[in-house]
Order: structure tokens, then sequence, then C-alpha cells
């Protein structure tokens, strides 16, 4: 609950910058700085808590700090590591303790999960998937990332679910190898941004709408809504990140694919509606990852 006279903090730590934010919702952000994500995670964490200890200078004092941040990342409570990064496509980031180091920094509770998964607690909160307790979260940027909400709250078993890095089936004729470098034609190897930049031979934001790629893309992301929906259920699919936010018509493609891959096998119309209203953009767009952090912060400050 955000309580009068309340302040809170959040990093959004990405894989190409970091967005440090002061404020209390989306309706009282009071700053916010960018910080560029750079090979030494030392130096970029000690600019992030410059930034914050100035704003906690000119503003008062946070009653709590929020860490949305690029995965892997342990998430285990118990974990001697919990909150440091895990196995990461990022170099020289593996290994990096970030909740701890920011408790310690800052003084104050530390609330930390995935940047996606904070960002789809951000939409359940504020954005488009408000009094819902099931639905799942999309990006579609850098990587793919989903963040699944069961019964008001991100999944989390031995580890939060990777299922951007889920296989699926390719198209007839495609032999591109894919872009991943664990799985090379995971889902994420096939759509995300660096897919379809390193499939087309140049910048996602270049290509016309009806460049070839973008059906690759989309069908790859189709089959994980399949999965998603025949294993989790979710009552409204939120697709966002920079690549899906900056292209409207991609949303068009994924649901074509999509009623087209289930077929027949669910009511769409009966279980969850009109497929426009079931797979949609996230209501906060590109400020759903820094206000994800604030609603960690929210969260640390009330347990
Ligand atoms: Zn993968």
């Amino acid at each position: 609950m955000n309580v009068a006279g309340s302040l809170y903090g959040g990093v959004e730590l990405g894989g190409t910058k970091c967005v440090c934010i002061l404020g209390t919702g989306p309706d009282d952000v009071r700053e916010q700085a960018v910080v560029a994500t750079g090979r030494d995670p030392v130096d970029t964490l000690a600019r992030i808590e410059t930034i914050l200890h100035r704003w906690v200078g000119q503003h008062g004092p946070i009653d709590a700090l929020g860490i949305a941040s690029f995965g892997p990342i342990d998430l285990v409570r118990l974990s001697p590591t919990y909150g440091s990064i895990r196995a990461t496509a990022k170099p020289g980031w593996r290994g990096t303790d970030i909740a701890s180091r920011f408790a310690h920094s800052c003084g104050v509770p530390v609330g930390c999960d995935t940047d996606v998964n904070a960002a789809a607690i951000a939409e359940g909160r504020w954005g488009a998937a408000r009094e819902l307790a099931d639905y799942a979260y999309v990006t579609v940027g850098t990587g793919v990332g989903v963040g699944l909400i069961v019964d008001g709250r991100p999944l989390q078993g031995f580890s939060h679910p990777e299922c951007g890095h889920i296989r699926v089936a390719r198209m007839a004729q495609d032999s591109w190898p894919g872009s991943c470098p664990f799985h090379r034609d995971c889902v994420e190897g096939l759509a995300s941004g660096g897919a379809i930049a390193a499939r087309a031979g140049r910048a996602p934001e270049t290509l016309s709408d009806d460049d070839a790629v973008w059906e690759y893309a989309a069908d790859a992301l189709a089959q994980l809504l399949h999965t998603l929906m025949l294993t989790a259920a979710p009552r409204r699919i939120l697709v966002g990140g920079g690549v899906a936010t900056a292209r409207p018509g991609l949303l068009p493609l994924i649901r074509r694919r999509l009623t087209r891959s289930l077929g027949d096998y669910l009511d769409l119309d009966e279980l969850v509606g009109a497929i426009d209203a079931y797979v949609c953009a996230p209501g906060l767009g590109g400020r759903a990852g820094p206000l994800g952090a604030l609603a960690l912060a929210v969260d640390a400050a009330d347990r």
C-alpha cells in the first residue's frame, strides 16, 4: 500500500541502459535519470548510487528501493546468492550482487525481481491488467521475456521462468540458425530485436512493415503465446517491449497466427473474449519497466 508522505526509489537495470526513478507511482514521478549499462558492473552500480544519494539529499529519505533487473537473477529468498545475477550473455555481470549491495548502500528495504516480472506487476497495479490475478506480460526487445503472474504473484519455482527461451517449431523452409547463444533457435533466438537485426542485416526500426522478417518473429511469438495459454491459462496477455511497441503492426500478425495455431481447440470467445482485447499492448507502454521498479519498492516497504 502506498502511504501518504511515502517516497520510493527504483532502478530498472537493463542490458543497455539503467533507468533510475523516484516517486510513488505513474502520476507522481519526481525524478528520472538514465545511466548506460557498462561492461564493469561496479562502475555502473556506483553511478546509480550517486544519483540515488543525490535525490535523497534533494527530496528526503526513501522508504524502500525496488530493483528490476535483467536476468537470470537468483530470486530464491533463502539462497546465499539471493539478488545476484546468474549466467548471462552480458559480459562481466555474472555473479554481480545487486540486492544486498543496494540494501547496504541505501540503508532501506530492497525489493528485487526480474525486469519483466516488475513490468508485469506494474501493469497489474496501474496498467492494462488491473484487477486481474492471472495474466502474462511478454516483452519483445533486446531479448524476449515473460512475466507470468499466477494468483497475483510472479510464478517462481527453482528460478523465475524463462519462457523466452522455449523451443518452437520452425516455419517451413526456414533454415536460418537463430541468434540465441545458448539455444540458437528458441523464441528469443528467432523473435528478439537482436534476432530480427541479425536475420535482416539491419536494425528492426529501419525495416518496412511488410518485410518477411516480421512473419518469422510473429510465428515464434504466436507459438510462445499458444504455450502460455495452454500451460498457465492467463486471462490476458500483454505484448510490450521496445521492438513490439515501436511496431504496432506486429500485434495483428501475432493474433492471426495464434488463432490459427490454436485451431478450434479453445473457444476463445467463450473463455477469454475477443482476441484483440485478449492479446493487447501494455497500458503503461515504455514506462512499465521503471514503474515496475517503483512497484517493487512499494511492496518491499510493506513487508
Ligand atoms: Zn535461448
